[in-house]
């Protein structure tokens, strides 16, 4: 029998977690699972592909329902009470193992707190245990979904910038690359303790920063205008200036820019791609840098705010 949640294209189900590890000081890694992810599936790599995780109000505990899901509920979904809805906030597949109903999909999530603000994300993950129950969105095997921006052409000279928040993404590009790949990672994580072993092609140095009593991004920024590759002078960005939405693609922009501005052919930057991803302030900052000053090619960038200082993300 045909159910209403076999004609959604993309999977809106009630998970599992089925392990919970603390990686590091910040990290916590959750294996989640659920009969239903046995419908999982990405058309091709999965790179950066994210997802959407619905967390339970935390004053009830409620989660949000999944009977009965049609399309249009999900675009109304911010007019029902947060104790309903839930609050639902993106995340990176960092890997998925197990097939068929024993499919697990994992997930490395950020616990931060900024003064009294924590974030019900964060805050879940923080002691989530084995048995916990959330929803999670995701694609459906066989069925476009997008949320995949890793997009570099083949050959390409590699960038890619991560504060912890797209670690994840950046780790999981980084094993999927073909062992010929070339480039250069700068990662900015909260303490030495956060580095972590990666594998990834030999031509693609990984660079760890530890940001300690540095503002957030400074060390990623110095590192990227001190890369020989993209080289230029620190750039200042006032928090006014900061689109909380930052989303710049090959394919969208988030401040309705041109995407394909007419640009010299030949310029020296051409062979590179770029992948810069954190808060919007620092991804901000960099855009400028590579950009406005550099003239890189915005066909071969993606600038994505994964999150802004001050600004909860819409549930
Ligand atoms: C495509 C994409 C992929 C992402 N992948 C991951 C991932 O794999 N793992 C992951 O942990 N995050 C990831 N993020 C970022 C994550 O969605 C945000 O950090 C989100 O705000 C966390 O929700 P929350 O409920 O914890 O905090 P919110 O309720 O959104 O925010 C509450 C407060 O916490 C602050 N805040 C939010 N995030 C941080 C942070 N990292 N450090 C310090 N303060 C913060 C906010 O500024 C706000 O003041 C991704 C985001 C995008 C867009």
């Amino acid at each position: 029998m045909t159910t209403s949640i076999d004609v959604l294209p993309m999977l809106l189900t009630e998970v599992e977690v089925v392990s919970a590890e603390r990686l590091s000081p910040t990290f916590v890694r959750l294996s989640l699972g659920g009969a239903e992810l046995a419908d999982f599936g990405v058309d091709g790599p999965r790179h950066d592909q994210r997802i959407k995780l619905i967390f339970p109000d935390p004053v009830t505990g409620g989660i949000t329902s999944v009977e009965n899901p049609d399309e249009s509920r999900m675009a109304t979904r911010l007019d029902q009470p947060t104790e309903e809805r839930g609050h639902m906030r993106t995340y990176t597949i960092r890997d998925v193992r197990g097939s068929g109903a024993d499919t697990t999909i994992v997930v490395d999530i950020v616990l931060h707190s900024d003064g009294d603000e924590v974030g019900p994300g964060s805050n879940w993950a923080a002691s989530a245990t084995t048995g916990d129950r959330i929803v999670m969105l995701a694609p459906r095997a066989g069925f476009p979904y997008g949320g995949i921006e890793f997009t570099a052409p083949a050959g390409a000279d590699l960038l890619m910038v991560a504060d912890e928040t797209a670690v994840p993404a950046v780790c999981t590009v980084l094993e999927q690359l073909p062992p010929t790949a070339t480039g250069a990672v700068f990662m900015e994580v909260p303490t030495a303790a956060d580095f972590r072993d990666v594998r990834g092609p030999s031509g693609v140095t990984v660079t760890w920063l530890a940001r300690g009593d540095s503002p957030p991004g400074q060390r990623l920024h110095d590192e990227v205008v001190a890369h020989p590759g993209t080289p230029g002078a620190i750039v200042e960005v006032a928090p006014d200036e900061v689109d909380p939405d930052l989303w710049e693609t090959p394919s969208y922009s988030s401040s309705g820019e041109e995407i394909a501005r007419a640009r010299a052919v030949g310029h020296e930057f051409d062979g590179l791609y770029a992948r810069i991803a954190g808060e919007s302030k620092v991804v901000t900052g960099l855009r400028r840098h590579l950009v406005n000053e550099l003239h890189i090619d915005r066909s071969r960038v993606a600038f994505m705010g994964y999150w802004r200082r001050g600004v909860a993300m819409k549930s």
